[in-house]
C-alpha cells in the first residue's frame, strides 16, 4: 500500500468555488480530507500552505468503470471475420479477456487504469465490477476475491472508489442460461449478496472513509424481473448508488420489449421505484417520455460518450435531456481513452454535427448548473458533469466548500492551451484545445495523488502492468 500525502492546507490564485471563480483562496482540510474552512480575497491566509495553485477545481467523479477493459484499449480495432463488428462482435473480444484474467491481473490493470482517471483529473469512481469467479464460474476461496483485487488497486492508487457489484445472472431477457463465457459473472441472487456483503466488508475494513458501495443489476437482459425486485426489497429504503446499463443497444431493447412487454426504462419506470439513488447508465435509445419520467423521478443519466462512439451504441437525446434538467455524469466505462476533456468535447461536437449549429448545450448546461449566466462551453458543461458525477455516486464532491472531501484538481497553466486565457475561458482551452495532459495535481478527499503531472506511483504501477501484460501474451 502507498503512503500518499495528506494535504492539509492548499492555496490558489484562482479557485472555482460555488458560485463561480474567486481570488487568493485559501483552503483547509482535515485529517480525514474534508474541507473544514474556505477563504477567499483578502481575508485569506496564504502562509503555510502544502501546495498553491494558479487555478484550482473542483474535480469530477467518474461514475462507469469496468477497470479491466483497459487491457483491451487499442485492441479491438481490426475489422472481425464474422463481420460483426458492432457492439456483440465486441463483446466476443471482452469476454476473451475477461476469462484469461487471474486474480492479480485484475489488480494490476485495475491499478494502471485507476492511476490513469486520477492523472486524467477524476478524483474517484463508480466501478461497476462483474468479474467474480474462476473461469469455469466456480467461486473463489473467497468468493469477493476479485472485487477485493480491485479494492486494492483503489487504495494503492488513491483514488475514491465507490464499488457496485454487479448482478448477472442470465444470457438475455428470455430467461436463457449465462454463456459458457459468461459463467465467471454469474450469480444467484443468494450468491451474490454473499458476495456483496463480503465486499463491503472489506470495504468497511481496508479502504479510507471516503469509499462507499451501491448496487449494480448489470441491465434487463441479464438479471430477470424477480432477481430484481427481490434485490430492490432486499436494499429496502437503504440511501446507496444504484447503477444499472440501460437502453445501450437496439437488440437489448428488442428482446426486453418482447419478453417484458416494454422498453427497458419504461418497464423500470413502472416496476421498479426508480428515485434519486438511480443512475441510469447509457440510456442512449430512451425516448422522450422516458426521459421526462426519469428527469421527474430525480434520477441520474451516466454518458459515456467515447465508449458509446467506440462501440457504435447510437447518441442519447442529450439535448431533450438537459432541457428537462436532467442530471448529468460522465463515465469512461470501457476505459478506451480516459480524459475528461476528449467525453466533453465529443459530447457537445457530436451535437453540433447533428445541429449544424456551435454552443448547443451550452444554455442547456448552464441552466443545470448555476444561475450565472452562460459564459464558457467548456466551464458549464464541465460544472454540470462534476454536479453529476458527485450525485451519482453520493459523494460529497464537486464544491470547493467546508463539508466537502476535498476532492480537487490543480490545472496546468503553463499548457500551451491555455496562454492568454483568463477565468472565463480556461475551461474551453482544456476541454476544446489540449489533450489529457493538463490536470497537474489532483487530491481525492486530501490524498495528493497526483503531483505535479504525474502519478506519485506512476513508474511502479506502469511496470507493472507491463509485466502483466507480457504476461497475458504469452499464455
Ligand atoms: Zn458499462
Amino acid at each position: 500500500m502507498v503512503n500518499l500525502h495528506h494535504s492539509r492546507k492548499i492555496t490558489a490564485d484562482h479557485a472555482l468555488l460555488e458560485d463561480g471563480w474567486h481570488d487568493r483562496v485559501s483552503v483547509m482540510i482535515d485529517v480525514h480530507g474534508d474541507i473544514v474552512e474556505v477563504s477567499s480575497g483578502p481575508a485569506a491566509c496564504m502562509s503555510g500552505a502544502d501546495w498553491h495553485c494558479r487555478y484550482l477545481l473542483p474535480a469530477m467523479c467518474n461514475v462507469h468503470s469496468h477497470a479491466f477493459q483497459r487491457a483491451l484499449a487499442g485492441r479491438t480495432e481490426t475489422p472481425r471475420p464474422s463481420g460483426d463488428d458492432n457492439f456483440w462482435g465486441w463483446r466476443e473480444h471482452m469476454y476473451q479477456l475477461a476469462n484469461t484474467l487471474q486474480p492479480e491481473d485484475i489488480e494490476s490493470i485495475s491499478r494502471l487504469a485507476f492511476m490513469e482517471m486520477l492523472e486524467a483529473g477524476f478524483c474517484a469512481v463508480g466501478e461497476f465490477h462483474y468479474l467474480h469467479h474462476q473461469p469455469n464460474g466456480h467461486s473463489y476461496q473467497h468468493p469477493a476475491e476479485l472485487a477485493e483485487r480491485v479494492m486494492a488497486a483503489a487504495a494503492d492508487s488513491g483514488i475514491g472508489l465507490c464499488m457496485l457489484p454487479v448482478l448477472y445472472a442470465q444470457a438475455d431477457a428470455d430467461g436463457s442460461a449465462p454463456l459458457a463465457q459468461q459463467q465467471r459473472f454469474s450469480n444467484s441472487l443468494d450468491r451474490y449478496l454473499t458476495l456483496w456483503q463480503q465486499a463491503e466488508q472489506c470495504l468497511r475494513k481496508q479502504l479510507p472513509g471516503d469509499s462507499s458501495i451501491g448496487i449494480a443489476p448489470h441491465s434487463l437482459r441479464a438479471v430477470s424481473k424477480s432477481q430484481l425486485l427481490a434485490l430492490l426489497q432486499h436494499i429496502g429504503p437503504r440511501n446507496m448508488p444504484i447503477h444499472m446499463h440501460v437502453a445501450e443497444q437496439t437488440a437489448e431493447l428488442a428482446s426486453v420489449r418482447q419478453h417484458l412487454g416494454l422498453a427497458p426504462v419504461q418497464w423500470l419506470l413502472e416496476h421498479a421505484e426508480v428515485d434519486q439513488r438511480w443512475c441510469m447508465i447509457h440510456a442512449t435509445h430512451a425516448e422522450s417520455a422516458e426521459l421526462q419520467a426519469l428527469a421527474s423521478a430525480a434520477c441520474s443519466v451516466g454518458l459515456c460518450p467515447q465508449t458509446e462512439a467506440n462501440l457504435g451504441d447510437g447518441l442519447f437525446a442529450v439535448q431533450d435531456w438537459l432541457q428537462l434538467a436532467g442530471h448529468t455524469a460522465i463515465g469512461s466505462d470501457s476505459n478506451i481513452n480516459i480524459s475528461i476533456a476528449e467525453e466533453l468535447r465529443l459530447l457537445e461536437y457530436t451535437q453540433r454535427l447533428l445541429a449544424q449549429r456551435r454552443q448547443v448545450l451550452l444554455p442547456l448546461a448552464s441552466a443545470a448548473t448555476t444561475t450565472d449566466p452562460p459564459r464558457s462551453q467548456g466551464e458549464q458543461l464541465y460544472r454540470m458533469a462534476v454536479a453529476g458525477g458527485a450525485r451519482a455516486l453520493q459523494r460529497r464532491s464537486g464544491v470547493i466548500a467546508s463539508g466537502y472531501h476535498a476532492d480537487l484538481l490543480h490545472l496546468d497553466s503553463r499548457h500551451d492551451a491555455l496562454d492568454n486565457l483568463d477565468q472565463n475561458t480556461l475551461l474551453d482551452g482544456w476541454i476544446f484545445a489540449s489533450g489529457r495532459a493538463m490536470p497537474r495535481d489532483v487530491w481525492s478527499a486530501g490524498r495528493h495523488c497526483v503531483v505535479n503531472g504525474q502519478h506519485v506511483q506512476r513508474q511502479q504501477i506502469q511496470a507493472q502492468y507491463r509485466n502483466t501484460m507480457n504476461a497475458i501474451a504469452r499464455r
